[in-house]
């Protein structure tokens, strides 16, 4: 009878134990592994179409955590680069489809972080030119945390159901990695999934706190490049020439007024000349002037109008300075390059918020401003927004330099400074507390 008893309350404790098990637990328990990880993935980073080694490795955890994988997966433009995209598919029974992110890619910058496992790699960028790799954007931090998201999914099972397409995409830096697994069929073959989520540290954000935004969270980007075209001639005669340089500065000054005066304030845009190139000496008036532009809009017809009042202005001030029709000014939007703007649902976001507060705490859910920046996480939500998605922020930063910094006014490193890296541990944990507590909301039993 003792024995009996004894056996009793070892299994019912046991179960017990299992029902416990939380994204908390889980996200607990796995830390040491995904923090081994997050250093191997740190010193061995890939440059933006180039993710072999980091795929392969993101293809065999997704496995190893009970994932049918799908490799090199991802049909570019430019049709020289592999696709490296890994999808791990995770079924249980019936139910919704969501699809969980991770971007994969690093950068071209020098690591002056001077932690143990800093980046010493370089290699060749597209240009043939030799340069150095650094993971300067965290996605070593969200790989990590993804596979600890699926680590935990896996062992809470009984806790939902449905489908969980797990997406580690390629080329986010470029903004052309999302793109490319949708035309390579990423919802054709695993399904158009009921809800997307991607998350992103934050560098200016402490550890333990998450942070969203409700509805446009991060802007179209459109890249625009200018050739002013003029008659050249000798610096000291002028008037023997129609000088493209001074009708460059004009067109970039008349550009601001887009977003003075133009626009509804209330709705925001930026134009920036990133790049001007024109002439080859002090007195010689050129032919021509190349420039470079990055549009930031959020609303589709916004970004219709303000790339139509560029190239106005442009062919207006060529006219106006007396330069003949069919030497116009030739503007053209990079279609290949365009990154639509990131729009988190609003009801998914307030749904999640909730969740969010009761797992994380009231105090560590921020609601964040939208910014001007891009993220082509925005192309799993369809260019009509019908798949609600969510990207949130997860904090990265030690909470001692936030408020020294607020307090001194010092700086912070900032995403893509050679001197940025998360602290992994507390990013890596609350990334993955978040993520797999928003998956057990969308497809609870
Ligand atoms: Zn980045
Ligand atoms: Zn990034």
């Amino acid at each position: 009878m003792k024995l009996f008893t004894i056996l009793w309350t070892s299994i019912f404790c046991s179960a017990v134990a299992f029902a416990q098990e939380t994204p908390r637990s889980l996200a607990d328990n796995e830390l040491p592994s995904l923090l081994t990880i997050y250093k191997d993935i740190h010193t061995h980073p890939e440059l933006s179409g180039h993710e072999e080694r980091t795929a392969s490795f993101i293809a065999k955890e997704l496995r190893a955590a009970g994932c049918q994988v799908t490799e090199h997966l991802g049909k570019y433009e430019n049709s020289k680069l592999k696709g490296y995209g890994v999808v791990g598919v995770m079924k249980n029974g019936d139910g919704p489809t969501v699809v969980v992110r991770t971007d994969m890619d690093a950068l071209p910058v020098h690591e002056e972080t001077g932690l143990p496992y800093a980046s010493s790699v370089t290699t060749k960028n597209d240009e043939g030119k030799e340069v150095h790799v650094m993971h300067a954007c965290g996605h070593d931090a969200h790989m990590s945390a993804f596979i600890g998201v699926a680590r935990a999914l896996a062992k809470l099972k009984d806790q939902w159901h449905g489908t969980i397409v797990f997406v580690a995409q390629p080329a986010e830096e470029t903004g052309n990695g999302a793109r490319a697994l949708l035309h390579a069929g990423l919802y054709e073959k695993f399904g158009k999934p009921d809800f997307a989520l991607g998350f992103h540290d934050k560098a200016d954000m402490q550890t333990g706190h998450i942070g969203v935004t409700e509805g446009y969270t991060y802007a179209n980007v459109d890249s625009v490049d200018v050739t002013v075209r003029g008659v050249g001639g000798h610096g000291a005669y002028p008037h023997k020439t129609k000088d493209p340089i001074v009708l460059a500065a004009e067109m970039i000054n008349t550009w601001q007024t887009i977003a003075s005066r133009e626009n509804n304030p209330l709705d925001p845009i930026v134009v920036t000349v990133g790049s001007i190139h024109g002439g080859t000496k002090h007195n010689i008036i050129p032919d021509e002037v190349k420039m470079q532009l990055t549009v930031r809009t959020y609303k589709p017809e916004t970004r219709e109008r303000v790339l139509a009042a560029i190239d106005q202005i442009a062919k207006g001030c060529a006219m106006a300075a007396g330069i003949p029709p069919d030497r116009a000014p030739i503007v053209s939007v990079a279609k290949d390059q365009f990154t639509p703007a990131t729009y988190n649902n609003p009801e998914l976001t307030k749904r999640l918020l909730a969740v969010w507060k009761k797992t994380l705490g009231n105090e560590n859910v921020e609601i964040v401003d939208a910014t001007m920046g891009g993220e082509d996480f925005s192309e799993y939500s369809l260019p009509d927004h019908s798949i609600p998605a969510v990207d949130f922020h997860i904090g990265a930063v030690d909470p001692v330099k936030i408020a020294d910094s607020k307090k001194n006014g010092t700086m912070l490193p900032s995403l893509h400074s050679s001197k940025f890296a998360p602290v992994p541990e507390p990013t890596i944990r609350t990334g993955i507390i978040a993520m797999t507590a928003a998956v057990l909301e969308l497809m609870k039993k």
